[in-house]
């Protein structure tokens, strides 16, 4: 695929979870964004499961005469990831633009994404420059960026900003992936080729408070190592090997000892106590590592139940025409 294809049409992916304070504000300003681009695009609002007034101001902009928001109603709350998920199984775009509904990602900086990615990138990420969260959602965001850098190999600074654009064979090849906990930003990163980041505004939430609890920002991190890899669990078998084999060492040098020097060496048979003990130690770490292989290997196969399920797409007349014409032709 050539990743230097003309962009046409700009697909924006929003995930939105009880926001309706901000919603009008997000829609205004990142239409208004969007019209400067000189393009076509659509907005894309995924509805995931929201207690509150947000799906319904979605269908009310959705609906409107002439209006370029398409709704995407989840039927209940599968998380910002998945949610994204279920946006990009309708774009229709050449490039692909995820931002959060917060505002905390200004839409005034999708200009410059785009204009980055004509520059050839596949996708294009971006990093807060006056980041504007609270210390205890800061600190680990910095630990997992250090961790995915260490694991992945690519060099990207700030994985936790959603503000990023993927050209559309990125995202297809990420809908591919089947896999229940996703990461986005990394997922996209194994199938681009030209990878690069700007710089971008960060804001303070316009309403409400972060939706991720302490508990959901640790699962969120298990998510992104999971998804990476199962480095970990081979970490346990090579942690056993070694203990084991220190075990064997210390055995031996016990019984040489022994043998050269009598039993007042070599202790009152409590170190040889040790040493046995050691071996099984490591031989338990090193069936726990090999049982953990197996169990990674089952997971990412039983993963494969379907991570959203759209209850229903929202759109106006116009759009409906031109998706059903997107969709004919996709087909020929
Ligand atoms: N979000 C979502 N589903 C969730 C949690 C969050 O769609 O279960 C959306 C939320 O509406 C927002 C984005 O994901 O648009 C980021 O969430 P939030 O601002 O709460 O996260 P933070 O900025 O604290 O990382
Ligand atoms: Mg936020």
């Amino acid at each position: 695929m050539k990743h230097n294809q003309a962009i046409n049409f700009v697909s924006i992916v929003i995930p939105v979870y009880n926001e309706e304070n901000c919603l009008q504000e997000l829609i205004d300003r990142t239409t208004k964004a969007s019209d400067s681009l000189g393009k076509d695009y659509e907005i894309i609002l995924v509805d995931d499961g929201s207690r509150d007034r947000s799906a319904n101001i979605i269908e009310q902009a959705s609906l409107k005469e002439g209006s370029h928001v398409v709704g995407v109603i989840l039927n209940r709350n599968y998380g910002q990831h998945n949610a994204i998920m279920a946006g990009f199984g309708q774009v229709r775009g050449d490039l692909i633009i995820t931002l959060d509904a917060d505002l905390q990602n200004p839409p005034e900086e999708i200009p410059n994404l785009v204009a980055k990615a004509e520059e050839g990138f596949d996708s294009v990420g971006t990093v807060r420059k006056n980041r504007q969260d609270s210390v205890l959602r800061r600190y680990p965001s910095k630990l997992i960026n250090k961790l995915v850098k260490r694991s992945t190999g690519v060099e990207m600074n700030d994985y936790g900003c959603m503000l990023r654009a993927y050209r559309r064979h990125v995202v297809d090849a990420m809908l591919e992936c089947h896999e229940r906990s996703t990461f986005i930003p990394v997922l996209a990163n194994g199938f681009s080729r030209h990878t690069t980041e700007i710089d971008v505004h960060h804001d303070e939430r316009a309403d409400g408070e972060s939706k991720y609890s302490f508990m959901k920002l640790i699962s969120l991190m298990f998510d992104l190592i999971t998804s990476m890899t199962t480095a970990p669990l081979r970490l346990l078998s090579i942690f056993g090997g070694g203990i084991a084999a220190a075990g064997i060492a210390f055995g031996i040098i016990l019984m040489l000892m022994r043998i050269m020097f009598g039993s007042e060496w070599a202790g009152d048979g409590l170190f040889t106590l040790f040493a046995i003990l050691f071996v099984f130690v490591g031989a338990q770490f090193v069936g726990l590592g090999l049982l953990g292989e197996y169990i990674g290997r089952i997971y990412s196969d039983v993963r494969a139940r379907p991570r959203f399920y759209v209850q229903d797409v929202l759109v106006g007349e116009a759009t409906k025409q031109a998706r059903e014409t997107d969709e004919l032709k996709n087909k020929e």
